[in-house]
This record gives structure tokens, sequence and C-alpha cells, in this order.
């Protein structure tokens, strides 16, 4: 099919033409003409399938005509990360360029005033992340009852950061009468019940492939001890011909370092994860794009979605915790049916996430060695992927001893890394990009200003992210996925307990012989007295 058959209007046509693109991706093939129609549309699918397009498009269609009026916005469509809302406005603005439609952007880390005036001015299009949202709200600056279209993109990556209270207080704002598309990578149950209660009557469209790496990139993975990690790294940047590269760590304080590292090196890198303002953030990002920055060290922030063309390379400097962010993250390269390559760095602690990982991609990863560099035994590590300590140095590492180069090394290890090519993992590819199911990059919280509506324990918890900013980061917890509590973390980003794990102390808060009046009158099941979304005000989130 050609995107002219696809029953869009002669602008937007001419402004995709305008893109290169002459052929509708699947997603857009079977999104575009419902949408039209003005259906519900309920998409599975993740980013790099042309998932964007398939709402963007029709939508600017549809919104041409019609005007928007002060305050109140004709469109919303919410993201959970900063970076995709700006990149969601790229696309309008490639796309709607032969329109006149007004758009605004509000993400948290940039200044208030702007946001207002522009939706003083009217917006046909609202793209916002839901902490921000929620703010401009409460403070009286937009009125969301002339929205006819809502997009809820990224679902299941929303359910993973805890914003799903957000969107269904958001949704529940909404006029009824409206049309709403929602997309999400995986189909998880409480991502299902919550498209069943903002969807009527949907068309549902699945285009996920399995969790498959794109074709195009080559894996490898070099098993280090810890304190051999950045030497490692060193070694494959200079002997790989490495373009531009991404390097990802698990935590936003390691990002720091290995970037420091980096460039007392010699090498040109920068630094992005949650915890930059955002003019940092998207200053670092755009230098990366034009090439001004090689390398970019990161946390999972940039694992997602983030589509910057040609990148050649992709490091993990840690094993990520969760198998899916490793597929994420490698899909950072390979993009566009160019190829890339991709590295991992293995302690013996990291074995039974590497593990997780390959039975994800369902493949062994290739093994290499780094010349000059001792390969531990695999088997001394305590499996727990690295968690308890940061620096990629890992206990078991450590009890290693001194280092013996070149002690231990097989055959393999005099071959260059590049030479993995030929026994790479490989995958068949299906969409633009292949790639597994995205699954939410845990990165980042809204900022938001005081809830008044909410209780204390809320307030304390928003007073928590005011303070913070969006500084969460491998926030996941080790709870279910379908928790929608924000994970929280300690303060070196580490994913705290909650109060019902483990041995953190008694479950049952006592008030000894005093009993509370209200306790008295209500008689409800303990477990509910803590909604699921709230904390246990003792173990707040990072501050
Ligand atoms: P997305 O899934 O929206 O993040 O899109 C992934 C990439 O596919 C982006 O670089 C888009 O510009 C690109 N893209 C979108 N639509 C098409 C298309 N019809 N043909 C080829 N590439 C596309």
């Amino acid at each position: 099919m050609l995107f002219s058959e696809i029953g869009l209007g002669p602008e937007v046509l001419r402004a995709v033409e305008d893109a290169g693109y002459s052929q509708p991706t699947p997603i857009q093939e079977k999104a575009i003409p419902w949408v039209l129609q003005g259906r519900d549309v309920l998409g599975c699918a993740q980013t790099g399938t042309g998932k964007t397009a398939s709402f963007t498009l029709p939508m600017i269609d549809i919104l041409a005509s019609g005007r928007a009026r002060a305050r109140m916005p004709r469109s919303l469509i919410l993201e959970p990360t900063r970076e995709l809302a700006a990149q969601v406005a790229e696309n309008f603005e490639v796309y709607g360029k032969y329109h006149k439609l007004n758009m605004a952007l509000l993400i948290g880390g940039e200044s208030f005033g702007d946001q207002i005036k522009k939706l003083e001015r009217g917006v046909d299009v609202l793209i916002a992340t839901p902490g921000r949202m929620m703010d401009l709200f409460d403070r009286g600056n937009i009125l969301l009852s002339d929205i006819k279209i809502l997009v809820i993109d990224e679902a299941d990556r929303m359910l993973d950061m805890g914003f799903i209270p957000d969107i269904e207080r958001i949704v529940g704002l909404l006029p009824k009468m409206r049309q709403t598309l929602f997309f999400s990578a995986t189909m998880p149950p409480e991502i299902r019940r919550l498209a069943d209660a903002f969807l009527m009557n949907p068309r549902e469209i699945t285009v996920a492939p399995p969790a498959s790496p794109a074709a195009t990139v080559t894996q490898a993975v070099a098993m280090v001890r810890g304190e051999d990690k950045r030497e490692a790294l060193r070694h494959l940047l200079r002997t790989e011909d490495v373009k531009n590269a991404f390097i990802f760590c698990n935590r936003k304080r390691d990002v720091a370092l290995l970037h420091q590292s980096l460039t007392k090196h010699g090498f040109n890198a920068g630094a992005l994860h949650g915890d930059m303002v955002q003019s940092k953030r998207t200053e670092t990002l755009e230098q990366f794009r034009q090439g001004e920055i090689a390398l970019l060290c990161c946390s999972d922030v940039a694992a997602r979605g983030i589509d910057i063309a040609g990148v050649s390379h992709v490091f993990n400097f840690d094993v990520p915790h969760h198998a899916d962010d490793y597929v994420h993250r490698i899909g950072r390269t390979g993009r566009a049916g160019k190829t890339g390559r991709a590295f991992m760095l293995a302690t013996p602690d990291d074995s039974r996430t590497l593990g997780a990982i390959e039975k994800l991609i369902g493949r062994e990863i290739p093994r290499i060695m780094i010349d000059g560099l001792e390969t531990p035994d695999m088997s001394e590590g305590e499996g727990d992927g690295g968690r308890r300590r940061r620096g990629g140095r890992s206990d078991s590492a450590a009890k290693v001893g001194s280092r013996r180069r070149g002690g231990s090394r097989s055959d393999a290890a005099s071959e260059p890394p590049r030479e993995v090519q030929a026994e790479a993992a490989t995958v068949a590819e299906e969409t633009v990009e292949a790639r597994r199911p995205e699954r939410p990059e845990r990165s980042e919280r809204p900022e938001r200003q005081d809830r008044p509506e909410r209780g204390g324990r809320d307030r304390d918890r928003n007073r928590n992210r005011d303070t913070r900013g969006e500084t969460r980061e491998g926030g996941r917890s080790e709870g279910s996925r379908n928790d929608t509590r924000p994970p929280r973390q300690d303060d070196r980003g580490e994913p705290r307990r909650r109060w019902r794990d483990e041995d953190d102390g008694p479950t049952v808060i006592g008030f000894g012989d005093d009993v509370p009046a209200f306790m008295l009158r209500v008689a409800r099941p303990v477990a509910r007295t803590v909604p699921p979304e709230t904390f246990d005000g003792s173990d707040t989130p990072e501050a």
C-alpha cells in the first residue's frame, strides 16, 4: 500500500513525501484509516515501528478544521518521558508543516511561563508528560473540556513509572465524547484493564514482534572483573571503529563518573541522565545528534525511543537489571536498516542477569575476551547482577585477587572483537525496526507542585517529587510490574525495599493501647488501609 491510498489529505501527504516516506509501516497502514474514521484504537506496538506517525498524521488531518480557544486544547498526547514528548512534537512539526496547527509541549524542567503563554494563545495539539500537565491543570492554566482526541502513548511504561493514577485522573477530567488512541508495547492485565476503561469499542492493532533485537545489530559480551570495566571499555572504544556510541550505565552516579573518566582519558564524551536539568539534557542530546559529542554516557533515560540515525555502537557498561532493557538499549543502534554493534561488559555477579537476557532474546550472546585483561571465573559471582555495589566493581570480583594480565586468555581473546560478527546473534526483522516490544524505561518521575486535593500521605510524596525533580532512574522496584506505585530509590539510586518486603520491620503498625476513633468507626481489611499508589511515610522516594 502507498501512503497516497491511505486516506490522508494532500498537505499531510506532501509533508510525508518531503520526509522521504512513500509506504506506510504496518502500524500506520492498519491504524491510520481507523483513526481517520474517528474510531478508538488500541495499538500494541513499540517505538521503532513508525507508531508516532500512525497517530500524528491522521490527527493533523482531523484537527485541520476547527480552531482552538484559549486554555482549551483540542487534543492531548500523554508521553512518559520528556524526550519522547519532544520527539512527538518534532513529528508534528515535520508532518504538520503545511498546516497552521498550534502545538504546545508541556514537559518538566522548563519554564512554566512560556508554556502558560502558549496555552493562553490556544493550542490544537497538547503534548505533555503527566506531572507537568497536572501541575498546569491544578493551577487553572488548562481546561480539558474541549479535548476531542486523547493519545496515551507507551502505556506500559507509564505503568512502570507509577503514572497510572495520574492518567486515570486526567482521563476522568476529559469529555466522555472523545476519540482515544492507546498505545502500549506490551499488554499486561493492568494495561488491558485501563484500555477497557478508557476506550470505546476500539480497533485492536498488534504489530509487536517477539523479543528480537534488530537483525542488523551484532552483539557480544566481554567477561571482565568489576575493577577492569573501565579499561575494558576503553580498549573496545579504541579497537572498534566507533563513530558514535551510547554507553549505558545502570545508575546515574556511575554515568557521571564514567563520563569524567572517559573525558580524562581524552575521549569526546557527554553525559545524559535524569538528574540533569532539562536544558542540559536537551543540549547534550542535540550535541550527540549533531556529532559534536561522539560518546554519550547515559542511563536508561536514553534507552527507549530515542531516535538518532546512524549510531554505530552501543556499549552496556553495566548489564541491565531487567532483561528487556537490554533490547531497548541495543535498539539505539542498527536502526533503519543500518548495521550496528553492541557490546556488554559482564562481571561474575552478572551471570544471572545475563542468563535472563539470553533467555529473553532466545540465544546466547557471543563471548569475547579483552586483550590484556583477565577473564574471571563466572561461577564466582553471586548472581545478583551486581546490584549491591556501584561502579561495576563487584564483591566477588574484588575477591579474585591481583590482576594477572594475559594469564588466562583463551584463543578467542586474541581475536579483535570485530571478528565476533561472524557468529553474532541475529534474528529476523519484522518491522521498520524489529525489536522486543519496548518496555518502559524506568527513568524519571515528573516534578510536581502540591496537589491540594490529595491526602497528607500523597502530599508528602509530592513534596519529595518536587524537591527531587525528575530524578527517578532505574526506579522500578522489585515488585510486580502491575504494581502502580511509583518505584523508590535510596540515595544511591538503588531500588528501595518496600515496607512489606522481607526484613524491613513489622508489616503492621500498632497504636499501643490507644485505639484511634476512626478505627472504631469503620472496619476495613488491613490490606486496603494503604492505597496501592502510596508509600509508607518512613520510606520516601529519593529526594
Ligand atoms: P517511531 O516508531 O514513531 O519512533 O518511528 C521510528 C522511525 O521510523 C522514525 O525514525 C521515523 O521517522 C521512521 N518512520 C516513520 N514512518 C516511516 C515510514 N512510513 N517509512 C519509513 N520510516 C518511517
